[in-house]
C-alpha cells in the first residue's frame, strides 16, 4: 500500500512537473518572442520590398503572396485566400501647392491628395482662401463667403488628450467630410490640416468621402507646419490664394484578398479564436507601424505556438485582412464568412495601433470577459500589461460584434503613433524590434489563456 501511494504521489509530481504553470507558459512566450528577429525581418521585407500598397494596387497584391508565403513557412496548418472586390484609387504624380500673397511673396505647400480625391485637373486650382476650425463655423457662413474658395480646415487635433486616438478622433471628421462641406457651401476644393500631434513638415493622408447629393472636389492634406504657416499669411493677407494640384483618378474596381491561416484547435477545432491586422496601407509611406506591425505580429503569435509546441484547444485563426483603409471590404467578407461558416468564434483580437510598448487590452465583450480579464491581471502586470478597460477594438474585427463575438484590441502606449500614421514617416526604421515584439508575445499571452479557460 505504501509503495503503491509512493508511485501515485511520483506520478502526480511529474504530471505537475510537466504540466507548466499559467505564468511559466506566458514567460516562455515572451523569452522566445524578444530572442527571434524572424517577424521583424519580414517587416523589413514588407517595408522595404512591398511598400506602400493601398488596396488595388500591385504592391498589395505583392503583399497578399507574401502573407500567404510567409505563414506557410512560419507552420501554420493550413494558408488560405478570401477573394474580394477592392476600390482602386490612384494617387496619380506628385501633388503640388503653392500660397501666392501680394504681401508675404510665394511658398510652396507640403501636401497630399487625401485617399479618393478626384484630381485637379493638369491645369490646378487657383483661389483665395477661406479658413475654418469647424464644421459648425463653416455651415454658419453665408454661401456667397465660401463660393470659388479653397475651404482650409485647420482645425489641429487636441494636444491635451493623453490617449492620442481620442485627438485623432476629434479632428479626423475635417479630413472625411471637409469635401463634402465644403462643396455644398460652393466651396470648389478642401485642404485639411493633417490629422497628428506632430507639428512637422509631412503630410498625412488618410481616407476621404464625398456625397452624390453635392460636387466632388479635390480634398489635400496639407502638413502642420505649413498650415501653421499659411494660417499666418491668411491673417495679414486674406486675398492671399492658393495652387493645388492633384492628379488623382478613381479606377475600376480590382479583386484582393485576405489572407487567412490557422493551426487547428486539438479538442474543438470548430471553436475558433481570431487575431487580426490590415496588409493594406496607404501609398506614401511604408505602412511599418500602419499595419505592417500588426501583420507580422499575429504571424509571430502562430510561430510562438507552433515552436515552442504549445497545442491548442481551439483553433487559432491569422486573419491578414485587405482593405482596412478605404472600404473594409475584407472586414466585411470575413464576417460574412464567419456567419456561415458553422463555427463558433470565442474571441477576435486586433492588433492595428503601432508598434509601441504594449499597454494591455481594450474589450468590447459582456461582464463575463470583464471578469476573466481581471483574473487574469496578476499574470500579465510583470509585462507591463496594466490597461483593460470597455472600449471599440478595431474596424476590421467590429463587423463580427453582431454574431456575438467578444473583440478585444491590443492597446500599446499612443504617445507617438501619429507622429507616423498615413504619413511618409511610416517607415521601418521607425519601429522598435523590441517594443513589436513585446506586442505580439501580450497577443500570444492572451490567446493561451482565452484558450485554456475561456470566458
Ligand atoms: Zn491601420
Amino acid at each position: 500500500m505504501k509503495k503503491l501511494l509512493l508511485v501515485f504521489i511520483l506520478f502526480s509530481f511529474f504530471r505537475s512537473g510537466h504540466a507548466q504553470s499559467d505564468s511559466a507558459v506566458i514567460r516562455s512566450l515572451f523569452n522566445a518572442a524578444l530572442t527571434n528577429h524572424e517577424s521583424y525581418e519580414q517587416l523589413r521585407y514588407l517595408c522595404k520590398n512591398i511598400g506602400g500598397r493601398i488596396c488595388g494596387s500591385p504592391e498589395a497584391a505583392a503583399a497578399v503572396e507574401w502573407a500567404a508565403q510567409t505563414l506557410n513557412a512560419f507552420g501554420a496548418d493550413t494558408v488560405w485566400k478570401q477573394e474580394m472586390m477592392v476600390r482602386n484609387w490612384k494617387r496619380g504624380e506628385a501633388e503640388y501647392a503653392f500660397a501666392n500673397s501680394r504681401v508675404m511673396g510665394k511658398a510652396e505647400l507640403t501636401v497630399c491628395a487625401l485617399g479618393g480625391s478626384v484630381g485637379t485637373g493638369k491645369q490646378g486650382v487657383m483661389a483665395e482662401v477661406l479658413m475654418v476650425k469647424s464644421m459648425d463655423e463653416l455651415r454658419k457662413m453665408p454661401p456667397s463667403k465660401v463660393k470659388g474658395k479653397i475651404v482650409f480646415f485647420n482645425r489641429a487635433a487636441d494636444p491635451t488628450n493623453i490617449y492620442t486616438f481620442a485627438s485623432y478622433g476629434g479632428a479626423a471628421d475635417q479630413r472625411v467630410n471637409g469635401a463634402i462641406e465644403a462643396a455644398r457651401m460652393g466651396g470648389i476644393a478642401a485642404l485639411v490640416r493633417s490629422v497628428t500631434l506632430q507639428n512637422h513638415d509631412y503630410a498625412h493622408t488618410g481616407v476621404m468621402r464625398y456625397d452624390t447629393a453635392v460636387t466632388a472636389v479635390p480634398a489635400l492634406a496639407i502638413s502642420p507646419a505649413d498650415a501653421g504657416m499659411l494660417e499666418e499669411w491668411l491673417q495679414i493677407d486674406p486675398l492671399l490664394k492658393v495652387f493645388l494640384r492633384n492628379n488623382s483618378v478613381e479606377l475600376p474596381e480590382v479583386p484582393s484578398h485576405n489572407v487567412i491561416a490557422e493551426i487547428r484547435g486539438s479538442r474543438s477545432p470548430d471553436t475558433v479564436i481570431v487575431i487580426g491586422a490590415h496588409l493594406d496601407a496607404w501609398d506614401n509611406g511604408e505602412g511599418a507601424h500602419d499595419d505592417g506591425v500588426g501583420v507580422v505580429q499575429v504571424m509571430e503569435v502562430l510561430r510562438l505556438f507552433k515552436s515552442l509546441n504549445i497545442k491548442l484547444n481551439f483553433t487559432l485563426r491569422v486573419v491578414e485582412f485587405m482593405d482596412e483603409e478605404v472600404a473594409q471590404r475584407g472586414a466585411a467578407k470575413y464576417a460574412e464568412y464567419a456567419a456561415n461558416s458553422g463555427e463558433f468564434h470565442l474571441a477576435a483580437i486586433e492588433t492595428d495601433r503601432g508598434g509601441f510598448s504594449p499597454r494591455g487590452f481594450s474589450f468590447d465583450a459582456g461582464e463575463k470577459v470583464s471578469a476573466a480579464l481581471e483574473k487574469w491581471k496578476p499574470l500579465l502586470d510583470d509585462y507591463g500589461l496594466h490597461l483593460f478597460y470597455r472600449g471599440g477594438s478595431g474596424v476590421d474585427i467590429a463587423p463580427l460584434k453582431k454574431l456575438g463575438v467578444p473583440l478585444l484590441a491590443l492597446v500599446p502606449d499612443s504617445q507617438r503613433y501619429f507622429d507616423y500614421q498615413h504619413a511618409p514617416t511610416d517607415r521601418f526604421e521607425a519601429v522598435s524590434q523590441r517594443e513589436m515584439q513585446l506586442g505580439a508575445a501580450s497577443i500570444a499571452a492572451m490567446v493561451f489563456l482565452i484558450d485554456k479557460y475561456g470566458w
